[in-house]
């Protein structure tokens, strides 16, 4: 067993394995968690609490999380000087499934997002986020209920590559002089510049993760989102090699929207996946227009950081949307939200984008009766409206309580 210098090995529990490319589960798995900073440490506790309940309640002891604290952000910092130490990677990287709370990006200094640093070096490639609306929360649409997508975010190229030159820097001249002469493009020189880099590899990895999701859950249809028209030989690119892996891996399995008209005339054959594809503009309308027509979406780096975020608006806000962090084997499981500072330590904050994201976590090591159980019980929770204070706020008639209450609930309605 590796030799860590901070994090303590729980003795109890065991390491998950890989055996025939699935990941094995044992009954104590260790897992790594990332408390995170700010309302992190909040609703960390609440989270383990409620994980805790649900795994007992559903397995009676047979099953327990192993939980293994690991260190990032400001708690990192403390004990080792840095922010992002390298054994919270090699311990993620050993155990494969871990959660994480929110971290601080240290502002100045040069310091990358710990955030993006963390799905570039673990080489999580697809940024996982469910939306669904949850009865009794407010919304800002008049049926909320509709929408139910689960968004495929390509997490590694794309403008967040980290590739780009500041205008008027050594390095960018030297760019726009090169594009201007050898490529004959006449870019102005008080230009900074950005690279856009999406290969047929992020593509092709992301969007096969996305149908076999589909697969899996029996989803109808799995759309790819692109600005095609523009940005041929990147978004356009990322469209084609899309529809290639459909038809080339899944072909007995999907249906692509050209097929379904000219050999179906418009009926999906049944038991098939729908594969479409829609430009990035018009799918934020067709989630606010024509939400049930949508199901898995699968899109570059940009488009779904976007898209995520105005599907989650329209479901309740972000204290209740859960993400994941998902490559080849490791599974990052995360809230989507930040640290909130102002309400760190005050046991106010919503812990339920957390909670949804351990959910996703129990999904992921196919402990589906623990998740069910927890998801079941927010639901509940929420209608008996007893809530956290930014529910509060849009819900009426409903008893506002704190962090550690509302997971108390939520343990009790289970
Ligand atoms: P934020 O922490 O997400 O908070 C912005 C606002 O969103 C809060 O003031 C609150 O709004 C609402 N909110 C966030 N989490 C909530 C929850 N659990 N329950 C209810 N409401 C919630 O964004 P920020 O203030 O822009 O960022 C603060 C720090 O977080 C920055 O250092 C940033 O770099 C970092 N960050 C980290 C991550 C990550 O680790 N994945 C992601 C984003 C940002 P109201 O005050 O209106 O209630």
């Amino acid at each position: 067993m590796a030799k860590y210098k901070h994090i303590v090995v729980p003795k109890e529990g065991q390491r998950i394995t890989v055996k025939n490319k699935k990941l094995q589960i044992p009954n104590r798995p260790i897992i790594p968690v990332i408390e995170g900073d700010g309302i992190g440490r909040d609703i960390m506790k609440a989270t383990r609490r409620v994980v805790d309940a649900a795994v007992e309640k559903a397995y009676k002891g047979k099953k327990k999380i192993a939980w293994m604290d690991v260190y990032a952000g400001e708690k990192a910092n403390e004990l080792y000087g840095e922010w992002m130490p390298q054994e919270t990677f090699d311990a993620i990287k050993s155990y494969y499934v871990a959660l994480k709370g929110p971290l601080t990006t240290p502002i100045g200094g040069g310091f990358r997002s710990l955030n993006v640093t963390l799905r570039q070096v673990l080489n999580l490639y697809a940024c996982v986020r469910p939306v669904h609306w949850f009865k009794g929360v407010g919304s800002p649409v008049v049926h909320p209920e509709r929408l139910n997508v689960i968004i495929y975010r390509e997490n590694t190229e794309d403008v967040y590559a980290g590739i780009e030159w500041k205008k008027g820097s050594k390095e960018g001249k030297k760019v726009i002089n090169w594009l201007n002469k050898s490529m004959k493009t006449n870019i102005r020189a008080d230009s900074g510049i950005g690279i856009k880099p999406i290969s047929v590899t992020g593509t092709k990895r992301l969007v096969r993760k996305a149908i076999q999701h589909a697969i899996e859950c029996k989803l109808p249809s799995v759309t790819l989102v692109h600005k095609g028209n523009i940005m041929k030989f990147t978004e356009g690119a990322f469209r084609d090699w899309g529809y290639q892996v459909a038809i080339k891996e899944f072909r007995n399995k999907i249906v692509t929207e050209d097929e379904l008209w000219d050999k179906y005339k418009g009926k999906m054959p049944k038991g098939k996946i729908l594969i479409k594809d829609r430009i990035a503009d018009s799918i934020f309308q067709q989630v606010l227009t024509r939400p049930g027509e949508y199901s898995v979406l699968a899109t570059p780096n940009l488009n779904g950081d976007y898209l995520s975020d105005a599907c989650a608006a329209q479901v309740g806000g972000l204290g209740m949307a859960p993400g994941a962090n998902i490559g080849d084997y490791i599974g990052l499981f995360e809230a989507t939200h930040g640290t909130a500072p102002k309400y760190a330590d005050k046991d106010v904050i919503n812990p339920g984008s957390l909670i949804l994201s351990a959910v996703m976590m129990l999904e992921y090591i196919k402990w589906g009766k623990a998740a069910q159980l927890i998801q079941k019980s927010l639901e509940k929770t929420i209608q008996k409206k007893t809530v956290t204070y930014d529910l509060h706020r849009q819900m009426k008639g409903a008893k506002k309580v704190g962090t550690s209450e509302y997971a108390t609930q939520i343990i009790k309605n289970m």
